[in-house]
């Protein structure tokens, strides 16, 4: 039986717009995103921390990681990315699967970026409603990271 909203997203209960998704591993776009493109990676090993991660899962995760960084400059024009791991409870993990922030930067977005941060971190606790027009909006995002994942000159 589920127990984390991200177990419930990969038992289909809950909707997602997914970029990746095989036996081991999930990649889909974060509800409230700190950055447009902004992607979770996660294993389907339903583990809280990457200590508890099978070695080559764990290895396997950050390369897939990697790849959709690569897939977000490709498809978003991203110049940089942050790769976050909130790995616990105690460093502000709020769902306890593993999971690989990848985050796109885009350059000059300073400002931009501290205030979505900002926004992001305070409402983190607020349960965020399905609403059609964000779903829409992160199901292009998705179609065009998993495009550029997927394509044979992405170097992916
Ligand atoms: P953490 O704080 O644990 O590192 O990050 C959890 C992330 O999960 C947050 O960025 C949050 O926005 C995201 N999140 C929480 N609930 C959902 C959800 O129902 N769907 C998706 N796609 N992301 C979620």
């Amino acid at each position: 039986m589920p127990t984390t909203i991200f177990e419930r997203i990969l038992a289909g209960e809950l909707p997602a717009s997914f970029v990746f998704r095989d036996d081991t591993y999930a990649a889909f776009m974060d509800i409230s995103p700190m950055r447009p493109g902004h992607v979770l990676v996660i294993p389907q090993q339903p583990v809280a921390t990457l200590d508890q991660l099978d070695l080559d899962v764990r290895a396997g995760l950050w390369e897939l990681a990697r790849r959709i960084a690569a897939a977000q400059r490709q498809a978003l024009g991203s110049k940089a990315q942050h790769l976050l791991v909130n790995d616990g409870k105690a460093a502000s993990q709020t769902v306890p699967h593993v999971h690989i922030h990848v985050i796109p930067r885009y350059g000059r977005d300073h400002l931009q970026a501290i205030g979505q941060m900002l926004w992001h971190v305070g409402t983190l606790m607020i349960p965020k409603p399905e609403s059609r027009r964000r779903r829409e909006r992160l199901d292009r995002l998705a179609a065009s990271i998993r495009t550029a994942l997927e394509s044979p000159q992405s170097g992916n």
